[in-house]
């Protein structure tokens, strides 16, 4: 099974077998382009730039699908989260028809590469079922319906929705599609390596800097590069992306039916957050899938409430067998509504960005490859300027936001903790973590099954906001910009590069 940046097991990590690198890393020659980050993007930008003849490496700190890749469920749309009336409205009418040309090409692309490399991921072309359930749901819809159309797509009211919810008013986008995430990129990572291509794996980026070339320092060396992309989810660092992209946890399950009433095509409420529903047929077994319950990252105080309450909702209106899987992972809302990939704001000219998809990335990532190999090919693309990470405007006050929270830091540390007063303080069940209040001063404490106590300081090493503790997943969240770490501290997502400190008990 491949790791995951959660304690809990998404459908696809629990069906995928680790990928095996085929290739190593030469630390002695200058790669055109580093893309650092092997999820969906990464691999995705990879294959292309590849094959256009730039010779790539793929730099990723943990395995292949990792990330949110390994934690999605995996809708391939042209009907997007962020409604194409808000897109028109932030970009005008012209951009929006120009995003939705983007997905329907990012589609194209997908479906494009699962029958070139022949690629054994259940990829299935299928239709969308957008529905309300009041009168105000109804207008909305109304909306996206009439903006979508606009926009190109095919959408149309229908009577019916595919799932036994109850409905008012119900519409149907043609030409949407779903997949096996890890399988797809499993194989795509393959049809990068035979067309020469290289993957690192558990090769962590640290830092970048310039000597004549890039210098890519990992923890497994240091490599050069002429270009370099952070398809890391969300860039590493101090960026001002971070200010323009809120992190969001959403949640799944995966589960079989008393009955074969599986619906084939994709379905959405109109909620906010929605639910989404589709089945997969997975290693034989069929799963429905259904997701929802998405909430700021941090924001929420038990996040195994989240998981009940979306097993509440399915066994309400499915006759539910078995719960097979749950899990949850984490998106980027880009502020503006539209994803940034390109120059990466703040970085000299050869480094380059995809982020802040939002519930999208599946199609987003793919419209980020088309997108940056153009640009590293200088082709000079149209869509440049519209998902330009630099239409973002710098803010004042950013650098000294970071200045004035690291010395209050300084202060704190150096201090001895008294682990029986903290553990008395806490009362903490075993598995179960919570910032407590000591002496003024803020500690993250998780207690194992075992009964040992972890203490932590909770700045998060990034922009130093205290984390959350995550329940269901067993993690420290950061609710300002994402960054999350494992219960012991140790960093599992960016956009922090190092661990949480460990508090010494006396
Ligand atoms: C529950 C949920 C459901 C979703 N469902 C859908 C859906 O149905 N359809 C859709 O379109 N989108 C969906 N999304 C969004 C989509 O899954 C993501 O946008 C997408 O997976 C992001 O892919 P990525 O490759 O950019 O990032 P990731 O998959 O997160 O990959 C980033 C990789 O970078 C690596 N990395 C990070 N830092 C470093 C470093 N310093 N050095 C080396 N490597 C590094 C990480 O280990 C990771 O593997 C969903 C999201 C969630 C949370």
């Amino acid at each position: 099974m491949i790791q995951r940046d959660g304690a809990l097991t998404s459908l696809w990590q629990g069906n995928t077998a680790p990928y095996i690198v085929e290739n190593r890393p030469d630390k002695n020659i200058v790669y055109d382009v580093i893309i650092v980050g092997g999820g969906i993007t990464g691999i995705s930008t990879a294959l292309l730039l590849q094959e256009a003849g730039k010779q790539c490496l793929v730099l990723e700190a943990a395995e292949i699908g990792y990330g949110t890749t390994g934690g999605t469920t995996a809708h391939l749309n042209t009907l997007l989260d962020v409604p194409y009336y808000v897109i028109a409205k932030n970009f005008g009418e012209e951009n929006a028809a120009h995003v939705a040309e983007a997905a329907a090409a990012a589609l194209r692309l997908i479906k494009d590469n699962v029958q070139r490399f022949d690629i054994d991921c259940g990829f299935t072309e299928a239709d969308a079922y957008l529905f309300a359930q009041d009168e105000e749901q109804e207008k909305e819809l109304e909306k996206i319906r009439d903006t979508s159309a606009k926009a190109g797509l095919d959408i149309i009211y229908v009577d019916g929705t595919p799932v036994p919810v109850p409905y008012t008013k119900a519409v149907r986008v043609k030409g949407q599609a779903k997949f096996s995430p890890l399988e797809y990129v499993h194989g795509i990572a393959k049809a990068f390596e035979a067309a020469g291509g290289v993957i690192a794996q558990n090769c962590k980026v640290i830092n970048t800097s310039r000597e004549n070339t890039l210098k890519v320092e990992t923890n497994a060396g240091v490599f050069s590069a002429v270009d370099l992309i952070y398809a890391t989810h969300i860039p590493p660092g101090i960026n001002l992306l971070h200010l323009r992209c809120a992190p969001y946890r959403s949640y799944a399950m995966a589960v079989t039916l008393q009955d074969d009433a599986y619906p084939e095509e994709l379905s959405y409420d109109m909620y906010d957050p929605y639910h989404y529903y589709r089945t997969q047929v997975v290693k034989g077994e069929k799963y429905l899938i259904v997701g929802g319950e998405d909430h700021k990252t941090g924001m929420e105080a038990n996040t195994e409430k989240c998981l009940q309450r979306l097993e509440s909702h399915v066994r309400k209106y499915f006759p539910v067998k078995e719960i097979a899987y749950k899990w949850s992972s984490q998106y980027f809302e880009p502020a503006d509504g539209l994803p940034y990939i390109g120059y990466l704001p703040g970085a000299e000219d050869h480094i380059f960005v995809a982020t802040g998809y939002g519930g999208n990335g599946m199609t987003y990532s793919s419209v980020a490859a088309l997108l940056l190999k153009q640009i590293i090919l200088q082709e000079k693309p149209a869509l440049e300027k519209l998902f330009d990470p630099n239409r973002i405007k710098p803010i004042a006050g950013f650098t000294n936001f970071v200045t004035h929270n690291t010395d209050v830091i300084k202060e704190f540390f150096g201090k001895l903790f008294s682990g029986e007063e903290i553990t008395q303080l806490a009362e903490l069940a075993p598995g179960e973590g919570k910032l407590v209040e000591y002496h003024d001063r803020k500690i993250a404490l998780y207690k194992n099954e075992e009964g040992r106590l972890y203490a932590l300081n909770p700045n998060c090493a990034h922009m130093k906001c205290d984390v959350k503790w995550n329940q269901a997943e067993r993690s420290w969240d950061c609710p300002c910009h994402g960054a999350r770490y494992n219960y012991d501290g140790k960093v599992m997502t960016g956009p922090a590069d190092s661990d949480l400190e460990g508090l010494v008990l006396s």
